[in-house]
């Protein structure tokens, strides 16, 4: 069981009051919030050792760059990468993708075909779109039922000999269904293709293990879980990052460089061109021994706890309808109001101190699919509470009665 309380205590904005009333913060998946410990490492750095990494002989360029190489090690663990260098340090989940994106456009050949799940982040869908353009490969949807969950049937269907790559999120962030990504990536491999999985919106409450999951890349951000924005990584199998071109030119990521030619530095450097986000990076490391001391098997259990109280009270609702019903899901809940637009819904629960998000979630596709504008999100953490929960059900029911 978590002491609620005691961990609220490390998050000093859970403190604080939005429109006269106190912040009942519900917008956990697009950033979660920071615990004084991920504070404290950030201030640690720039008050104690603010250096340039892997350059400098001098002193505190040596410490920053230990507690860089730290933090990849941790990352390491938590994911049960084999090796450190398969973590590639980025800017977040959508600099993952890209990297990944931008490699295969000297991969896929005209025809080659790519598969996308039809409940992806824009961040999942965009740069394929873009590779596509450049190599003439072609891009098939995976479809997903009214529940929310994937057609794994018609995905059968779609897997063939010209598929090369799969590409899924773990977690909607939109709709909270956890998706069977261990039976997408083993049939994506029988067939050939390698396999992506947008990690964003699960790794805050689901641990990833890269090798049994046997997936060939995985990204995350930091600012989902605890850590800072700015900062992410990219889990990439060694033979497949030692087969993609590096994405970006520059400092760090090259062995030789003279005006006739340049080669490349090993990994993880490759894909690591110009200074890092050294702090972020650091700081990422110190969210994730936050969130193992509370343990990420407690974290889920309460959450559960939370979604399944505030499901139940949502559809005590009149009109309320909720968009993603599916068996696994995560702590959020997509929802609307009979004849209420979401915006609307949003703007008055801010009055009252409650952050949802509202809109198309930067998932447009989902929301053609329930033929709907947008939703309302309310997305929970471990550090909310059942009694904000009941803050929410009742600040709707004033926010509808307003409005109808
Ligand atoms: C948040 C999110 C992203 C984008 O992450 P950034 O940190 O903005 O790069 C991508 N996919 C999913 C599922 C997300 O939840």
């Amino acid at each position: 069981m978590l002491d609620i309380n005691k961990i609220r205590e490390d998050f000093p904005i859970l403190k604080r009051e939005v429109n006269g009333k106190p912040l009942v913060y519900l917008d956990n998946a697009a950033t979660s919030q920071t615990p004084k410990q991920v504070i404290n490492a950030i201030v640690d750095y720039y008050e104690n050792y603010n250096a340039n990494i892997h350059r400098g002989v001098h002193t505190l360029s040596q410490e920053a760059t230990d507690k860089y190489e730290q933090a990849r090690q941790k990352i390491q663990k938590h994911f049960n990468a084999a090796k450190p260098y398969e973590l590639i340090f980025t800017s977040g989940t959508t600099h993952g993708i890209n990297l990944v994106a931008n490699g295969f456009s000297s991969i896929l050949k005209k025809g080659d075909e790519i598969l996308v799940s039809a409940m992806e982040h824009h961040s999942n869908i965009v740069p394929w779109q873009m590779t596509c353009e450049r190599t003439g490969a072609v891009l098939k949807v995976i479809p997903m039922n009214g529940e929310g969950e994937l057609i794994m049937d018609a995905y059968d269907q779609l897997l063939n000999d010209k598929t090369k790559l799969v590409f899924c999120n773990h977690v909607s962030n939109a709709l909270g269904t956890v998706n069977p990504i261990k039976e997408i990536i083993d049939k994506a491999h029988h067939v050939g293709a390698a396999v992506l999985i947008d990690g964003a919106q699960a790794a805050p409450h689901i641990v990833a293990d890269v090798q049994k999951l046997d997936v060939d890349f995985y990204t995350v951000s930091a600012h989902k879980m605890c850590g800072p924005t700015g900062v992410g990584v990219l889990y990439g199998k060694e033979e497949w990052l030692k087969k993609l071109p590096p994405y970006q030119g520059g400092g760090e990521m090259i062995a030789e460089v003279t005006f006739e030619k340049t080669t490349y530095a090993d990994l993880p450097h490759k894909f690591e061109a110009g200074t890092p986000n050294i702090c972020g990076g650091i700081a990422f490391g110190a969210a994730l021994d936050y969130m193992h001391a509370i343990g990420f098997e407690n974290i889920a259990a309460y959450e559960h706890e939370l979604l399944e109280y505030a499901t139940q009270e949502l559809l005590n609702i009149d009109g309320l309808k909720i968009y993603g019903t599916a068996e696994q899901k995560t702590s959020v809940i997509s929802f609307n109001i009979d004849g209420l637009h979401p915006y609307d819904i949003g703007s008055i629960l801010d009055k009252l101190g409650i952050a949802v998000r509202t809109g198309h979630h930067c998932a447009q596709p989902i929301m053609d699919f329930y033929k709907i504008p947008g939703t309302v999100r309310a997305s929970f953490s471990f550090y909310n509470t059942m009694d904000e929960v009941d803050v929410l059900v009742a600040s709707i029911r004033k926010a509808a009665s307003m409005l109808i």
